[in-house]
């Protein structure tokens, strides 16, 4: 199945200029999501995995899907000031300023083995600063799993060193 013509280009959004892929017609069709969540636990390879974690807000839809599926945990990672307890914090770079990013200090144990999982990589700076928040916590970043990754913007670039993949490329 062509996961692709599920994905809907949506110009000038959500700024004047930017083409956003907006993923919720592949949500919408049960065929196409089954596809994808499929493909995502297909990506795992039976490896053992103690922790999917997903950032705010697109990377839920399937994060918790695919922790279900492979026996693991979720963690939710998301913006400043929305998780209730107490977090470790990581800034990263946006293209004017800076940004952060929050983690729950108990999600991820000493040597966890972990697969973060996002809808888009882009320029990757927002899976690095996973990357970093994750290993800062003591787990392994075992692999890395978009649903989409726009690799004109060679994200793949700023998480070398990693496996990473996405179920399509632009
Ligand atoms: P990056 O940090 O530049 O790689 O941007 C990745 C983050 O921005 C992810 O959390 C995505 O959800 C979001 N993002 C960037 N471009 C798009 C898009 O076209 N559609 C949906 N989300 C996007």
């Amino acid at each position: 199945m062509e996961l692709q013509k599920y994905i809907r280009d949506v110009q000038d959004f959500p700024k004047p200029g930017i083409g956003f892929k907006d993923i919720t017609p592949l949500l919408l069709n049960n065929e196409a999501l089954t596809t994808a969540l499929d493909a995502f636990i297909k990506l795992v390879d039976g490896q053992k995995i103690d922790k999917v974690v997903s950032m705010e807000s697109r990377g839920f839809f399937f994060g918790p899907m695919i922790a279900k599926e492979i026996g693991a945990g979720f963690v939710p990672v998301r913006k400043p000031g929305k998780l209730p307890y107490e977090t470790i914090k990581q800034e990263y770079a946006l293209e004017y300023g800076t940004d952060v990013l929050e983690m729950h200090i108990d999600a991820i144990q000493q040597g966890d083995r972990v697969l973060i999982h996002d809808d888009v990589l882009a320029t990757g700076g927002t899976a690095e600063a996973v990357v970093k928040m994750v290993e800062k916590a003591g787990g392994i970043v075992v692999q890395l799993d978009f649903l989409i990754d726009l690799t004109f913007l060679d994200g793949k670039k700023k998480l070398e060193g990693h496996t990473v993949n996405a179920l399509i490329e632009y």
